[in-house]
């Protein structure tokens, strides 16, 4: 199996005409969470690019899927009924479905966003993960457990004809075949059918410095630039945007058929303004960009250093983003007793890289830290709600982002 490539040529226009954005250096897969803390990890290049010809911001090299997501231990946060999945159906609804509809979730995961439509619609996932297929399943949703491209799409088609709507969530950021992607789309999507995509948003990575962001499993990082030009190779055109905060800041992107679509809204409209007079793709802005990257991470790592010089510091979430921050700060056990989290799939484990033990919540109940990094730092407030104790009992959190401060 190759396990890491290097990118020649655009992924999207085939353009070669790369220019740098952040090179993060040699990295192990942010979600490679191990049993041991001494059997052998693989690291891989984490450099980004921008393409000068269309635009999108992607890795310079792709590390195979199988690789990284082969036993992949993550269910979706959202699982359930979370309040996302459950106006996301409510837009899905108003805006969008007629009785009789066809929803196709692509990376449909455990379904969560599909269970919170009625059944009065036809209900579609697919998704390559087997276990979260079945956690599908069980709550009612069937799934194609299959990578999406145009043989899937065309299958899918066949036995369920075409897809009124045609959702992707956080998915398309981590395709290294776009064109497969859209192959599928333009075979499943009905004449008058809506796409709508949900990306982490590179406005907020650049002007939030989010760096936590970057990791192999994100391939590209788009723009509505780039997304126009994504959509725009299969004459789909972008009828309106949300902005959402979650990730850290993304954009719900809806988009149809140019003969079916009426328009641009005014949402779109003014953020293709706002990426101009930001100068997202200018030299001088990812310049600006890549400096307060360096002064986030000095920051980071010279606070949590000063800090575990004769006091007790532990991580708090472990997440991918978090794993990202580690490495490219270089915080190991030295600095970082243990990181809890509440995913029991996680705990006994070893974070990637820097190989910090992964403990349960009891475990930070009853040690008693004086300092907790919040390497989940999205879900900061929730983990202040949760942990009065360690408050009252004398703790300070220490947020990371977006510079490292007591708070
Ligand atoms: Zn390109």
């Amino acid at each position: 199996m190759i396990e890491c490539i290097e990118q020649e040529v655009c992924r999207l226009c085939g353009a070669d005409d790369f220019h740098p954005v952040i090179n993060m250096g040699q990295m192990p897969p942010a979600n490679g969470f191990r049993d041991t803390d001494s059997d052998d990890e693989r690291y891989f290049p984490l450099e980004v690019v921008v393409c000068g010809s269309c635009s999108l911001v992607q890795l310079k090299h792709t590390v195979s899927r199988e690789f990284l997501f082969s036993d992949y231990p993550y269910f979706s946060a959202d699982s359930g009924s979370s309040p996302h999945f459950e106006s996301y159906a409510e837009m899905l609804r108003d805006r969008y479905l007629d009785d009789g509809d066809l929803v196709v979730d692509v990376g449909s995961n455990d379904g969560g966003l599909l269970a919170c439509l009625d059944d009065d619609v036809g209900r579609l996932g697919i998704d390559p993960a087997e276990n979260t297929a079945e956690a599908a399943e069980d709550r009612g949703i069937t799934t194609v457990t299959e990578f999406f491209d145009g043989e899937t799409a065309e299958s899918v088609r066949e036995t369920h004809g075409s897809a009124d709507v045609l959702c992707a969530n956080n998915v398309v950021a981590h395709i290294d075949d776009l064109h497969g992607f859209l192959t599928g789309v333009d075979e499943l999507l009905a004449e008058d059918g809506v796409v709508v995509i949900e990306v982490p948003y590179l406005l907020d990575l650049v002007t939030e410095t989010q760096l936590s962001t970057i990791y192999h499993e994100h391939i590209s990082y788009f723009s509505i630039e780039s997304l126009t030009n994504l959509l725009g190779k299969r004459d789909l055109v972008l009828t309106d945007i949300e902005r959402l905060d979650r990730h850290g800041g993304s954009v719900r992107v809806h988009a149809r058929r140019s003969s079916a679509a009426d328009g641009e809204s005014r949402q779109v409209t003014n953020l293709r303004a706002l990426e101009r007079s930001s100068r997202l793709n200018h030299p001088d802005t990812l310049d600006r960009f890549r400096a307060r990257a360096e002064r986030k991470r000095q920051t980071l790592r010279d606070l949590v250093i000063d800090l575990a010089d004769g006091n007790r510091v532990v991580g708090y979430g472990a997440s991918a983003k978090g794993n990202v921050l580690l490495n490219y700060c270089d915080l190991g056990p030295e600095h970082l007793e243990y990181i809890v989290d509440a995913m029991s799939a996680k705990q006994g484990t070893y974070s990637p890289g820097q190989n910090v033990p992964v403990r349960a919540p009891e475990a930070f109940r009853d040690s008693h830290p004086d300092y907790a990094l919040v390497l989940a730092w999205n879900y900061a407030d929730a983990i202040r709600d949760q942990e009065t104790d360690f408050v009252d009992d004398g703790g300070d959190f220490v947020l990371p982002t977006p510079m490292a401060d007591i708070r």
